[in-house]
């Protein structure tokens, strides 16, 4: 920030003597950083250092300590209005998993079905939550006419608890996703979303998909947490994972509203729980997943067990 400022200086662009920063952002690399006492000090010139001062708790204060013992590598750390960020990397050793789990992320629910044959189903409310805060900022919107200041305020409020309660929803069904991985030591596939970005045009369920969850938020979310525990995370071309059969590679045709059937071998599923068979099958060392020959009322009861509410309140 420091050099880009001297920058607009030199080209007249910036008033004032120092820089100000509009909305405080810096990212630091580790190496200008040094923790001294109850502070970090950054390098901002050869010999010219800036202090903050850190509050922290107990938690923090371990990890601050096996940083100071030199035990644990410190990320980019990132400054802002608000604290200061600090990544501390911890090398965990990677697991060998007895097995994988493939997450599928459409409009309404995440999918997740494993090696071991076990469907999870995460509801989410997230659509409705986002209707509900598109609807209030449309009314607030209206109201900047005459009350500016108060309109402003507002949509700051709103944003941020709109923002807040997105994030709770995919940390926790991370979590959950996760701990579930670990307890059956699962290594987790997920969806390539480079692929996924070259089809959004051509596919109205990707778009939907898209734009209902924050799709690469959450993966970031699951992989984040998996690393922690040592699980592996792979990322595989969800290409025609809705659209062919997972046991012959047949064309499915839709049989009702949520499940798919085989034009060719008559094998019959709930949509979502194909599209992570066929993710399963693409996992490298993931070997032949478990498939049910035709999703029978055992199986459908299976599927309706595992549902997992992961809703947040929508008032407010
Ligand atoms: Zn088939």
């Amino acid at each position: 920030m420091v050099k880009g400022f001297r920058r607009l200086k030199r080209r007249g662009l910036a008033k004032g003597d120092r820089p100000v920063a509009e909305k405080l952002f810096m990212r630091l690399d580790p190496f200008l950083v040094r923790y001294q006492g109850d502070a970090v000090r950054i390098s901002v010139k050869p010999r010219e250092f800036l202090y903050i001062r850190l509050k922290y708790g107990d938690y923090q204060r371990r990890l601050i300590e096996e940083w100071r013992a030199g035990k644990l590598e410190v990320g980019e750390i990132v400054v802002n209005g608000t604290g200061v960020y600090i990544p501390f990397k911890k090398a965990t050793a990677q697991v060998e998993p007895r097995g994988w789990i493939a997450v599928d992320v459409n409009e309404t629910n995440v999918t997740a079905v494993s090696t071991d044959s076990h469907v999870l189903r995460f509801e989410t409310n997230l659509r409705e939550i986002r209707s509900a805060y598109f609807e209030k900022r449309r009314r607030i919107q209206e109201l900047s006419k005459r009350k500016p200041k108060t309109s402003e305020r507002l949509m700051a409020k709103y944003s941020e608890r709109e923002r807040n309660r997105v994030r709770d929803l995919l940390h926790k069904l991370s979590r959950r996703l996760v701990e579930f991985a670990k307890q059956h030591g699962l290594g987790i596939v997920l969806e390539d979303l480079k692929h996924i970005r070259a089809r959004i045009r051509r596919s109205k369920r990707m778009n939907r998909r898209l734009h209902s969850l924050p799709f690469r938020r959450l993966q970031f979310y699951v992989e984040y947490k998996a690393r922690l525990v040592g699980l592996p995370v792979v990322y595989v071309d969800p290409k025609h994972s809705s659209t062919l059969c997972p046991v012959c590679g047949g064309r499915l045709a839709p049989n009702g509203r949520r499940v798919s059937r085989c034009g060719r071998c008559g094998y019959e599923s709930d949509r979502d729980v194909i599209a992570c068979l066929n993710l399963l099958r693409r996992a490298p060392g993931c070997g032949e997943p478990p498939l049910p020959p035709k999703a029978t009322e055992a199986s459908w009861a299976e599927v309706e067990r595992v549902v997992i509410k992961c809703r947040l309140r929508d008032n407010g």
